[in-house]
C-alpha cells in the first residue's frame, strides 16, 4: 500500500534539513534513524503550530507535516483582528507564520507534504506522507475541517471580500451595513442573530420552506426587527467585482432578484472534519468528529486530536491553539511515561 501511496504526492519542500530525502526510503528507515520523532503533528494551522511550540520547547523531537500554508481555515482568511496579543488586521497566513517561526525557534521541524495514511496500532506509530514515511512515539492530529465541496458562482472569488463562513470572526467588519445569511440550521440562525448586533439589516435566506433549527432560535429570529426571513428561497449567485455588492436569490414560484448586501455569510453545508487519512482507525461521532478526553487524547493512547477537527462549538484560532497546547503537554507526559503533566514556566 505504501508504495502506491508514495506515488500520489504533489510536491514537497523541507524547511528544516535533517530529514532523509531519499524518495521511497521511508519503509527502510523503520528501525530508527532520522525519520523517528518523539511526536509528529499532522497539520500546521493554529492548533498544530501551537502544539509544536510546546512540544519543541519541552525538548521533544517534533515534526509538523502540513500540506500547504493556504490549505487550512486560517490560511484562507484574509483579515484577523481578534487573536489575543496580535492586534490586526493580519492575514491568516501571517498569523500562522508567526506561530510556526516561534515553534522553529525551539527546534520544531516543518515539512510541506500531505499525509496519506497512518498506522496508529504499531509502536512506534507510523505516518505515511506523499514522499516519505516517518515514525513517532505520539501523534497529534490537527488537520482541521474542510469547507463545503460545492459553491455558488461568486462564492470562491469573493471569499474574504464579503463572503464569509464565520460571523463571529467577520461580523464586526459589517457595522451598519446590510448582510445576507444563507442557511437553515442552528449555526446559520445563531450567526444571523449575532450579526444583528452590527449589521443594519440581516436577510436570512432559507432554501427550505421551513427553518430546521431549534424552536426557541426559530422564534427569536422570526420576530427580530432587523431580520428579513426569506423561506423557500435559493441562493443563485453572489454578485460583486472584487467586493460583494449583492446576492441573487430565487424564491420558490417567484422571480429572481438581487438583495443589495455588503456581506454574504454562507452556512449551506457545515465543514467536514478532515480524517480521510485515518482510514477508519479511530471512531468518530455521527457528524464525523473525533472524540477525545480532557487531555485531547483519542481512544488510542498516544494519539491526540485538536482544533477544528473536533467540531468545537466555537471555531476560532485561539481555541484551536489552546487545544494544541493541552495536547502538547499531554504528549510530554505520555512520552516520558509520567503520572502528572509538567509545565515549564521558564
Ligand atoms: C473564512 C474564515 C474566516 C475565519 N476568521 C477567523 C478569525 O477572524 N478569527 C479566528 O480566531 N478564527 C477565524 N476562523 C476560524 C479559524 O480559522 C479556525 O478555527 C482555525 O484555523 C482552526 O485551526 P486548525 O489548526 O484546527 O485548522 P486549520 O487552520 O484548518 O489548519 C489545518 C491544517 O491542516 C493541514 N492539513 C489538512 N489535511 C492534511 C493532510 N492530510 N496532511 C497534511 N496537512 C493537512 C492544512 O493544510 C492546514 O494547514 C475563520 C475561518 C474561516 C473559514
Amino acid at each position: 500500500m505504501c508504495q502506491a501511496l508514495l506515488s500520489t504526492h504533489d510536491f514537497m519542500t523541507v524547511e528544516t534539513m535533517n530529514l532523509d530525502m531519499n524518495l521511497g526510503l521511508g519503509l527502510a528507515n523503520l528501525g530508527g534513524g532520522p525519520n523517528v520523532y518523539d511526536v509528529i503533528i499532522i497539520g500546521g494551522g493554529p492548533a498544530g503550530a501551537s502544539a509544536a511550540i510546546y512540544t519543541a520547547r519541552a525538548d521533544l523531537r517534533t515534526l509538523v507535516i502540513d500540506k500547504g500554508m493556504t490549505a487550512g481555515a486560517l490560511g484562507i482568511t484574509s483579515k484577523i483582528s481578534n487573536y489575543p496579543g496580535v492586534p490586526g488586521p493580519v492575514s491568516g497566513v501571517e498569523l500562522v507564520e508567526i506561530m510556526r517561526q516561534q515553534a522553529k525557534s525551539f527546534g520544531a521541524e516543518f515539512l510541506t507534504d500531505k499525509v496519506v495514511g497512518l498506522d496508529i496500532a504499531s509502536d512506534p506509530k507510523m505516518v505515511m506522507a506523499g514522499t516519505n514515511s516517518f515514525q513517532a512515539k505520539a501523534i497529534i492530529l490537527a488537520t482541521g475541517s474542510m469547507g463545503r465541496t460545492s459553491s455558488v458562482p461568486g462564492e470562491v472569488e469573493l471569499l474574504g471580500r464579503g463572503v464569509s463562513y464565520c460571523a463571529t470572526c467577520d461580523g464586526a467588519f459589517f457595522r451598519d451595513k446590510p448582510v445576507a445569511v444563507i442557511g437553515n440550521n442552528d449555526e446559520a440562525i445563531e450567526e444571523a442573530l449575532f450579526l444583528t448586533k452590527f449589521a443594519s439589516q440581516v436577510y436570512l435566506v432559507v432554501p427550505t420552506p421551513a427553518l430546521k433549527a431549534q424552536e426557541s432560535l426559530a422564534a427569536e429570529i422570526t420576530h427580530h426587527e432587523k431580520v428579513t426571513l426569506m423561506l423557500g428561497t435559493r441562493l443563485k449567485r453572489i454578485e460583486g467585482a472584487g467586493q460583494v455588492t449583492g446576492v441573487r436569490v430565487h424564491p420558490r414560484g417567484g422571480e429572481e432578484s438581487v438583495l443589495p448586501v455588503d456581506g454574504a455569510f454562507v452556512y449551506l453545508q457545515g465543514g467536514q472534519p478532515i480524517t480521510d487519512y485515518l482510514m477508519g482507525q479511530l471512531k468518530t461521532s455521527a457528524e464525523g468528529c473525533l472524540v477525545v478526553d480532557a487531555e485531547m487524547q483519542t481512544a488510542v493512547p498516544g494519539v491526540f486530536a485538536v482544533g477544528d477537527l473536533l467540531c468545537s462549538h466555537i471555531k476560532q484560532a485561539v481555541i484551536a491553539a489552546a487545544d494544541g497546547v493541552i495536547a502538547a503537554v499531554a504528549v510530554d507526559k505520555f512520552v516520558h511515561n509520567r503520572k502528572q503533566v509538567q509545565i515549564d514556566w521558564n
